[in-house]
């Protein structure tokens, strides 16, 4: 799992270099507009952090490699990306990596279980659900979607795509929604009739890791 997932935060780090412009856009409209610069410098020092770090130690499982790669990924978040989104997206990592180490010995189980703790952690530290109109209302139907696809066997690739399509949903189902958390909220009303931008980042990330997932297994 270790080196797809690495290959799935190098290949994800261009996409949210490519998609910068549109993340910070949507943030524009309810937000400060700074989500796709917050997201494009947390994702080039997760590069950097990987071109730097050692490799594992002799005899190293794959699934605790694998868990310390996402708890290093939630620390570089948290400590090179300012606002909401850091932290949050932070705490979503060091939860998945908590998760992967606990109950991660197959890739489909850790994946979903990974998500599962991630929603429910930036739930715990955003004091926000779903409907809120936040990156929740993508990451909680990807949840449940991977549980789904897991629980009627799918593989790595079938649990991420059902992950990724599930969050895709959610992410536009954020348009209509009223903001309730978050710098969106201060609009009120005003927050109708746009996608939120961490529902947007939260979707294109899952959607690499299937593309990520898809390649994998067709290799
Ligand atoms: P900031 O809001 O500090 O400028 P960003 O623009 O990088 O940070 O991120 C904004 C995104 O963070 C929002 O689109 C929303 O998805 C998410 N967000 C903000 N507050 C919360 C919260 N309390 N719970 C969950 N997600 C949140
Ligand atoms: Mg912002």
């Amino acid at each position: 799992m270790h080196d797809e997932i690495a290959a799935w935060l190098r290949a994800a780090a261009v996409r949210v270099h490519e998609e910068a412009p549109a993340l910070t856009a949507l943030d524009q409209a309810i937000g400060d507009g700074d989500h796709g610069i917050n997201m494009d410098r947390g994702f080039k020092a997760i590069v950097a952090m990987l071109d730097s770090r050692p490799a594992a130690a002799d005899g190293t499982t794959d699934q605790t490699a694998t868990a310390d790669l996402l708890r290093q990924v939630g620390k570089t978040l948290i400590s090179t990306v300012g606002g909401a989104a850091g932290p949050l997206y932070g705490t979503a990592f060091l939860r998945g990596a908590a998760a992967v180490a606990a109950e991660g010995s197959s890739a489909p189980a850790a994946l979903a279980a990974a998500l599962d703790a991630a929603a429910v952690g930036i739930s715990g530290l955003g004091k926000s659900t779903e409907g809120e109109k936040t990156m929740l209302d993508a990451l909680f139907p990807a949840a449940r979607a991977a549980r789904a696809a897991l629980d009627a066997g799918g593989n790595a690739a079938a649990v991420a795509a059902a992950a990724h399509d599930a969050a895709d949903m959610g992410a536009a189902a954020t348009i209509p929604m009223l903001a309730t958390k978050g710098r969106a909220s201060y609009l009120g009303e005003r927050s109708i009739g746009h996608q939120d931008p961490g529902a947007t980042s939260a979707a294109l990330l899952l959607g690499v890791l299937a593309a990520t997932a898809a390649a994998n297994t067709a290799g």
